[in-house]
């Protein structure tokens, strides 16, 4: 097949997301994608080794999706949500129920990650409002992100992306993310604030922040937060948007907390890629305090796409690849790989500091940068000359590739990567 000048023909009409076109005028065009690899236009083949935004985790185009998704198609393409059912919505909830933390208890559809922690607030804040008392705070971590939309881009502490729409924000509380060292002056700050404001619910990342480089936090401290935040029925948000579905070695983070939250945000993962999908699940006290005879008191919040079924055969047949031994058995490979090259990078003189959770593996390079500048595009550049996808946020090169990444294709990543330390 030619592809004709596909980056030429797309400045004509596209408007890109997160570019600045002024500085960033040409898009690589990608033909193809096939497990761990993408192809552009040339024929030149890319390790994808952020999994297109932490999505193709079972591979690029897998053919257990792909053919799940085929046989939905033929059968029931699209229904409403609302009056209606069909059983790619209700096997996917049975699916999803045997992963998620026991005390999860409803799952409620949407399509994208930020729509799926702006349900969050959402029912934090209506929970409240049901119950009759008042509760207009939302507590949320230092250098959050959740997205996009409006309650999400509030909880969102990177002002680079939300900065214009400061004054539209809903109002936010922050605390720093836990540590051995802080977490007591935390504690001391979440009680002061219960004092000072209504607090309805707190959105977090748990363990890993995706946006904010890949910063790790303590899941002891992390477990005393939320502990004191349940005994003044402060709704917790677990946005699993970036870490849900194996990436942190365990099926969902909230896995390796003590303390589960009310709420679970997922997204990223949840189709394997293929389609967009989100879901938002919660409690069964929180889906009591909605469930009543007065028509208002009820969640009102839809999406056209709300359960597209052939997003949940995707869903549903991505589930089923997470829970295989095979699949299994790549997440622990791709962890040991992961430890075994930090062994011998991290005292290197260009490596400030290394971390890793589940298969999730981040250096920061001993240099000061900018997030967007020369030098991050140097680095980016210096990847993809050497055929891998890598998209460094800051100092920080992190690597979340799909666990079918091959041993050799880590090879290749960890090579580059030890490469580039040389030439800065
Ligand atoms: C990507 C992401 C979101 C937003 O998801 P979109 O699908 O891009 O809207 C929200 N929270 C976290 C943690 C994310 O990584």
């Amino acid at each position: 097949m030619e592809y004709k000048n596909l980056s030429e023909r797309d400045k004509k009409y596209i408007w890109h997301p997160l570019t600045q076109h002024k500085l960033h005028a040409n898009m690589l065009a990608i033909v193809k994608a096939k497990g761990a690899l993408l192809y552009d236009d040339q024929g030149k083949e890319y390790i994808d080794g952020i999994a297109s935004w932490y999505t193709c985790m079972y591979g690029h185009c897998n053919e257990a999706i792909v053919e799940k998704v085929y046989q939905q198609m033929q059968q029931l393409d699209h229904v409403v949500f609302s009056g209606f059912t069909h059983e790619p919505a209700v096997k996917l909830s049975e699916a999803l129920m045997s992963i998620l933390p026991d005390n999860q208890a409803k799952i409620f559809f949407s399509d994208n990650g930020s729509t799926s922690t702006e349900v969050g607030i959402k029912m934090a804040l209506q929970y409240h409002s049901n119950k009759g008392e008042k509760r207009n705070t939302i507590l949320a971590f230092e250098n959050a992100f959740h997205g996009d939309t409006f309650g999400a881009m509030s909880a969102s502490g990177l002002s680079v992306y939300n900065g214009p729409f400061e004054d539209f924000f809903i109002d936010i509380e922050r605390i720093p993310v836990p540590s051995k060292e802080n977490i007591n002056s935390i504690l001391e700050k979440i009680t002061t604030l219960l004092k000072e404001k209504a607090i309805a619910g707190f959105i977090y990342e748990p363990l890993v922040q995706g946006a904010a480089a890949m910063q790790m936090h303590d899941a002891e401290g992390l477990a005393k937060i939320l502990k004191l935040l349940k005994q003044y029925k402060v709704i917790t948000i677990a946005d699993e948007v970036m870490t849900g579905f194996g990436k942190t070695g365990t099926y969902f983070a909230s896995d390796q907390i003590t303390e589960k939250p009310d709420v679970i945000c997922m997204s990223k993962s949840l189709t394997g890629g293929l389609v967009p999908m989100a879901i938002t699940s919660c409690t069964q006290d929180l889906y009591d305090a909605f469930y009543d005879d007065e028509i208002s008191k009820g969640l009102f919040h839809a999406h056209t796409y709300s359960a597209n079924p052939t997003a949940c055969a995707a869903a549903l047949a991505s589930v089923e690849l997470l829970q295989s031994s095979e699949m299994q058995a790549n997440i622990k490979r791709v962890i040991a790989s992961h430890q075994q090259f930090d062994a011998e990078i991290k005292n290197h003189p260009k490596v400030a500091r290394t971390r890793q959770t589940g298969i999730i593996y981040a250096l920061d390079l001993n240099i000061e940068m900018e997030r967007y500048g020369s030098v991050r595009d140097k680095i980016f550049k210096h990847f993809m000359a050497d055929g891998i996808f890598l998209r460094p946020l800051g100092n920080t090169i992190y690597i979340l590739a799909p666990f079918v990444i091959t041993d050799k294709q880590l090879q290749k990543v960890y090579t580059s990567i030890t490469n580039l330390l040389e030439i800065f």
